[in-house]
């Protein structure tokens, strides 16, 4: 199914739905909502959304809304991947960032256009493999894909200039900060009695520091992972 939008999008690139303009509107509204970073704007402006949503949807893509990806999950708001990218990228050039929960492979796409390679881990089987045809068809080959639990990070000692997690977890995962290089950065909405805030974590010479940046809606953080 994903081919044949694909192909869609090759053929009716520039017009309608998903035309330059309408992308334009996004890009827009992102900077009135405070996006400032011109290069994650760039990289939203240039990744095909409405590819990454069901095609009914498709009308949707590029409106400022989470929408939904199938198995109870949702690609995230435009505004919450501009905010997150671009937190991730404040401190300068990155040249490996891991994400938990690929999900759709938008924040993946946008993120592999900023960085020299991409790692992205997604515990639901079916959703790893369509993120995994989709972002190959668009030719992003500097993403790692993997089907396995994020709660465990990147299965190798690797270590991350920064981390990004999509899915709200109510701790903040030992093995992830144990992953992030010195200097590195951590963004992760972190969930405490019902309330969803985005979470900062930076590791330092001597330890880490958490900053609380806004208030956050995502899916939670599960466990293990389903076929
Ligand atoms: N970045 C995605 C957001 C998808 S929603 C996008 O742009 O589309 C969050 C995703 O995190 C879901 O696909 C969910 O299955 C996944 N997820 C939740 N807990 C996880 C875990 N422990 N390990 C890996 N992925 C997880």
């Amino acid at each position: 199914m994903l081919n044949k939008q694909f192909e869609e999008e090759q053929r009716h690139a520039g017009i309608g739905m998903t035309s330059a303009r309408t992308r334009d509107r996004l890009i827009e509204r992102l900077k009135q909502q405070g996006i400032t970073s011109i290069a994650t704007l760039e990289a939203i402006r240039n990744t095909p959304r409405h590819l990454f949503i069901e095609e009914a949807m498709a009308h949707k893509a590029y409106e400022d809304t989470a929408l939904p990806i199938g198995f109870d999950q949702t690609i995230s708001q435009p505004y919450t991947v501009a905010r997150m990218t671009e937190l991730l990228l404040e401190a300068g050039p990155l040249k490996t960032v891991l994400e938990v929960g690929t999900g759709s492979g938008y924040q993946t796409a946008v993120l592999a256009q900023l960085v020299n390679r991409i790692f992205s881990v997604e515990r639901i089987g079916a959703l790893h493999r369509r993120a995994a045809l989709l972002l190959d068809q668009l030719k992003l080959h500097n993403v790692s894909l993997r089907h396995t639990d994020g709660n465990g990070g990147w299965p190798t000692s690797m270590k991350f200039d920064a981390i990004i997690v999509t899915a709200a977890s109510t701790t903040l995962p030992k093995s992830l900060t144990n992953q992030l290089a010195k200097n590195g950065r951590l963004v992760i909405p972190v969930e405490q009695e019902g309330e969803q805030a985005l979470c900062l974590v930076q590791r330092t010479e001597s330890g880490f520091t958490q900053e609380l940046i806004e208030p956050a809606h995502f899916v939670p953080m599960l466990r293990g992972v389903i076929e």
